[in-house]
């Protein structure tokens, strides 16, 4: 099974075709990085302009990289949500057009399932699993026991990880995105600002505390006429950070009996969180699973893995899909059928 599966939910315009929810023929993605970094975040109706400048070329440069043509497709799958609604509607369209036209099933995808899918690509994926998706716009705990079975068991409650990185970057004056940048300075700093660790009960996750944390206590050095040293709020930021993924993952994993730990979205980069969760699964005897970078950050091979399974279901949407901001993942496998 050849699917072509198109990704636009935030600001990459993304294109792949994967074999069998594994095999990745091609993976084209479109960074509009360089676009939103005078503004200092993702300005949605940009995002949405870019992606329809970029749309057909993305799918051809998909098919060309592949060397197949839509007679080999056998799905067109495509991101539904959740998402920024004007960017996700590009990618829709242009999924429903190349459905239409060439007589292919079209598949929503939910963009998290996505990322959890991601992994599927390096490894089949084991269950039951326990995946800790961080990103710019997500900070999830889901429980998986088999293919599509989704349990959320915590999100946050207002910032994402990612999102508080590079609010915190532009305190200390860090270019967007913030969060590579917070974690390279934070190598060069120490934890000596004593941030809270906020610990909701349950699996919940709460960053614009800390977020504030950082704001408030820099300003009041700064009042005082002391000086604050950037990687010493680097190093104190990202120690809080650490602590708090970390302590409710590996409280999420005891109390579910998981010995498979995925993580992904782009902040699955951070070096910090890496190294500290390879340190305390090592010593639990739990598998922990990091995609490549390339995979971790928005893509549509990933959409094309999950999607994969989602075909096996005949999990179609007819030609009146739309769009949806926010999306429950929780699509019990029974009733996928619309
Ligand atoms: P979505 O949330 O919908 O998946 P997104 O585009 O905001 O979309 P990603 O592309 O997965 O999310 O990840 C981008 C985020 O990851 C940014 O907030 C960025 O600062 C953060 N990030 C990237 N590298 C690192 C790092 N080394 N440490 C911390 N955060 C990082
Ligand atoms: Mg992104
Ligand atoms: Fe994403």
């Amino acid at each position: 099974i050849t699917i072509l599966a198109v990704e636009t939910s935030c600001d990459e315009t993304a294109v792949s075709v994967v074999r069998n929810g594994r095999e990745v023929l091609s993976s084209s993605v479109n960074s509009q990085i360089e676009s939103h970094k005078r503004f200092g975040g993702v300005v949605p109706e940009i995002a949405s302009r870019h992606h329809v400048e970029n749309m057909t070329r993305v799918i051809d440069d998909a098919l060309k990289n592949a060397h197949v043509t839509m007679d080999d497709i056998d799905a067109v799958a495509v991101t539904e949500g959740p998402g920024l609604i004007g960017a996700l509607l590009v990618g829709i369209n242009a999924a429903k057009a190349l459905a239409m036209s060439h007589n292919k099933p079209l598949i929503p995808v939910h963009h998290i399932a996505g990322h959890i899918y991601a992994n599927h690509i390096v490894e089949p994926l084991k269950f039951p699993l326990l995946a800790l998706i961080v990103s710019g716009g997500h900070t999830e705990l889901v429980v998986m026991q088999n293919h599509l079975d989704f349990e959320v068991i915590g999100e946050t409650r207002d910032d994402a990880v990612g999102e508080a990185y590079d609010k915190v970057a532009r305190t200390i004056n860090l270019p967007y995105p913030g969060g590579p940048e917070v974690d390279r300075l934070a190598t060069e700093g120490n934890d000596t600002l004593n941030f809270p660790r906020p610990i909701l009960e349950g699996y919940d996750f709460s960053f614009s505390g800390l977020k504030s944390a950082v704001i408030n206590t820099l300003h009041n050095k700064r009042q005082k006429g002391e000086t604050v040293n950037p990687a010493d709020v680097a190093a104190s930021f990202q120690a809080s950070v650490i602590d708090v993924l970390c302590k409710k993952t590996l409280a999420a994993l005891e109390s579910y009996h998981i010995n498979e730990l995925i993580v992904c979205g782009g902040v699955a980069a951070n070096s910090g969180l890496r190294g500290r969760l390879k340190k305390e699964t090592a010593a639990r005897g739990i598998q922990l699973h990091i995609p490549p970078l390339a995979l971790c950050t928005d893509n549509a091979a990933m959409i094309g893995a999950a999607a994969y399974f989602l075909f096996q279901q005949q999990h179609f949407a007819d030609y009146s899909l739309n769009g949806r901001s926010t999306i429950e993942l929780n699509i019990n496998a029974d009733d996928l059928d619309k």
